[in-house]
């Protein structure tokens, strides 16, 4: 099948790479020309696991290309996919502006029946305003042309995106139309082998199924946050309560990790978009804003730790840090829980040291140069110099650490830990005070 993609970002890029994997001629379409140019000499600007390999492989069988003239997308694919972003606006709702310029491109060069794919996460009643602005663009033309417009959500995980694509729990197709869902269906057929993993739908119910989905994991998140804060505070262990509810089948081990606070380009924009969208229809999100307010609050946890431990006064400190990115297996800064804690560290005075496997250059594009920011190398670098680590991101590699060289390598031996990655008992046998989220044992 002919398929074009708008936005070579995360989604973009992946649900093109897989599809052209799958044998299908896909062309990816983006504005910002210096990532075209990018993946046109064979370079990806994201990391993605297995990413480069399926880029590669496609690009040389000719079957994944990458412009930036729109025309030439339009005329393109059947299938037609938006895959732009829909960042929070200024009151929280997801800006269409990108989506629907992208529905209008559609409509300025559309010539024969296309289906209008949207991917990307948009609220309820989207799918309308994509059929106006096409609509509008084709009357401005004075032709009226066939198409269909249906809603496909994508429930990748940034780090896992590939495998996710490859293998999907469910494919949710949103369609009131059976020739669109007929060609939907074909197109992912080759993803839903052992199963039919294609859910059809309304077009507004698979709009609100991604973000049911999205503010449902952001509530079990805030939810065990809120406990762990509560753990520390009665002097119990949120790793054993975690256990010990995780393995009643109804609750299940996934997603009930406390932490430093959920970060990422989509849950803290989901949840207050999904809230926008109640108060909107004048139904007050009472669970939505309560999962946001928890999750500012664990934000925070960290910082009021190392300040606290410092009697308040952090000036001339240096903190280690290991761990930039929002999870483990990505470079995506968006929103991490590491941006809150060194802001408020810099704000207070001290300078930070900091290792992620992979955020580095995303961290200096972000922060550019600055006095008061080190990056380094590795792991151990950051503790040269430093008073104290703190740790804001799981990665593999900070789970089994040399102690004995972090103990020596400290001017002091605290670590604060926003990802409950070591056993309390451990680490204080080791020498350290070792703060830990909700583990009414960690000193
Ligand atoms: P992104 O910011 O990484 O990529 C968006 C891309 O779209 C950029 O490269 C941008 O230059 C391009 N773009 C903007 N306007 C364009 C236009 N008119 N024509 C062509 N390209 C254009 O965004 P992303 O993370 O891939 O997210 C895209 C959408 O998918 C969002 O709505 C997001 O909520 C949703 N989503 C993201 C994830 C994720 O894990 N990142 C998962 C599921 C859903």
């Amino acid at each position: 099948m002919k398929i074009t993609i708008f936005g070579s970002g995360y989604v973009g890029l992946v649900t093109g790479t897989c599809l052209a994997d799958a044998g299908n001629d896909v062309l990816c379409v983006d504005v910002d020309q210096a990532k075209v140019d990018r993946l046109n000499r064979g370079e990806v600007p994201i990391h993605e696991p297995g990413l480069d390999d399926l880029i590669a492989r496609n690009r040389e069988a000719g079957r994944l290309r990458f412009t930036t003239d729109v025309s030439q997308a339009v005329a393109h694919g059947l299938m037609q996919f938006i895959a732009v972003g829909t960042p929070p606006d200024e009151d929280g709702s997801a800006d269409l502006q990108y989506v629907l310029a992208v529905a209008r491109s559609i409509g300025q060069h559309i010539d024969d029946y296309r289906v209008v794919v949207n991917k990307s996460t948009v609220p309820v009643g989207t799918a309308d305003r994509v059929r106006e602005a096409l609509e509008s663009t084709m009357a401005e033309r004075g032709v009226s042309l066939p198409y269909s417009v249906v809603s496909n959500p994508e429930f990748l995980k940034e780090g896992a995106a590939i495998a996710d694509f490859m293998k999907p729990d469910r494919i949710v197709v949103g369609s009131d139309d059976d020739k669109a869902t007929r060609l939907m269906r074909e197109l992912y057929r080759p993803f839903s082998r052992s199963h039919e993993k294609l859910i059809v739908m309304d077009v507004r119910s698979a709009e609100l199924t991604k973000y049911a989905a999205n503010a449902m994991l952001a509530t079990k998140i805030s939810f065990m946050n809120e406990l762990s804060g509560l753990a520390e505070r009665l002097g119990a262990d949120i790793e054993a309560v975690r256990n010990g509810i995780g393995s009643d089948p109804r609750i299940g081990y996934h997603f009930i990790y406390p932490g430093c606070g959920y970060g990422g380009s989509c849950f803290p924009k989901d949840v207050k978009a999904l809230a926008r969208t109640a108060r909107g229809v004048d139904y007050e999100p009472l669970v939505l804003d309560a999962v946001e307010a928890v999750n500012a609050r664990q934000k925070g946890v960290l910082f009021q730790r190392i300040s606290d431990h410092f009697h308040g006064d952090l000036s001339g400190r240096v903190i280690a840090l290991w761990g930039l990115a929002f999870k483990p297996n990505t470079d995506d800064m968006r929103e991490a829980p590491s941006r809150a804690l060194m802001e408020a560290l810099w704000e207070a005075g001290a300078r930070v040291q900091a290792h992620d496997p992979e955020s580095m250059d995303e961290t200096r594009r972000i922060y550019g140069e600055r006095d008061d920011l080190r990056l380094c190398e590795t792991p151990y670098d950051t503790l040269t110099g430093a008073d104290v680590l703190a740790i804001c991101t799981e990665w593999q590699v900070f789970r089994s650490p040399d102690f004995g060289r972090l103990r020596k390598d400290l001017k002091s031996p605290v670590i604060f830990d926003g990802r409950n990655l070591y056993d309390p008992r451990t680490l204080v046998d080791h020498g350290f005070t070792y703060y830990a989220m909700g583990r009414g044992d960690s000193v």
